[in-house]
């Protein structure tokens, strides 16, 4: 497993007390975080934010942020923490995000955390759970493959995108476990199954 952690039983972060939820899926390229997050945010009533479409719509948009992150997400890189700060800073002060959020593809670093933390305490905030995807490696490699997305999708980047994961993004596993806001998730199941055990974990419909 990448991103492998232990299971986790004790269901639901206690969200009822300041509303709707503000939540963070975590896992490698592949694991389904974006079908996830439409659908869980669907659920829940809130944005789903992915920081990988806002930049794709950026690069197609051919903004001055776009012209700037697109050798780097076609590499399999990541856009620098400075960056992305500004990104999601503005996207969290939008009125639709204030009363909670999904947050797919931030934070993916350890810097990235923090931000995100200094964000929500600035705003009398804080997170309610991370929701770790897991799903064995040969799964995801065959999954990134086949949706061929385009440039970050050739099989050099996809390599280059997990090594990076592994790098840079799982620190925030032990971080967030830490913190008592993982939720393990098995993201090799079908993707109803999937999104019920997320709603299980949040204590929704549990
Ligand atoms: P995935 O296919 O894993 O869901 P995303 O769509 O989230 O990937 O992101 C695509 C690309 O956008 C990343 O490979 C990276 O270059 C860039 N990106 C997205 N979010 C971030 C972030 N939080 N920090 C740095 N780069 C990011």
């Amino acid at each position: 497993m990448v991103g492998g952690a232990e299971r986790e039983t004790m269901p639901g972060p206690g969200m009822a007390r300041n509303g709707r939820p503000r939540i963070v899926l975590l896992g490698p390229p592949g694991a389904g975080k974006g079908t996830q997050a439409e659908l869980l945010a669907g659920q829940l009533g809130v944005p789903a934010i992915s920081t990988g479409d806002m930049l794709r719509q950026a690069v197609s948009s051919d903004t001055e942020l776009g012209r700037r992150v697109q050798g780097i997400m076609a590499a399999g890189e990541l856009v620098d923490d400075a960056t992305m700060a500004d990104v999601v800073k503005d996207r969290l002060a939008r009125a639709d995000a204030r009363q909670g959020f999904l947050l797919d593809g931030y934070p993916r670093t350890l810097p990235q955390a923090h931000t995100l933390e200094g964000i929500l305490t600035g705003a009398g905030r804080e997170l309610d759970a991370v929701l770790l995807v897991e799903v064995p490696e040969e799964e995801l490699v065959r999954r990134v493959v086949l949706r061929g997305r385009g440039d970050d999708d050739r099989e050099e980047v996809v390599r280059e995108r997990f090594r990076v994961y592994r790098e840079k993004t799982e620190p925030l596993i032990g971080y967030y476990r830490e913190r008592g806001l993982l939720y393990p998730i098995d993201g090799n199941l079908p993707v109803d199954k999937v999104t019920s055990q997320m709603l299980i974990a949040l204590g929704v419909n549990g």
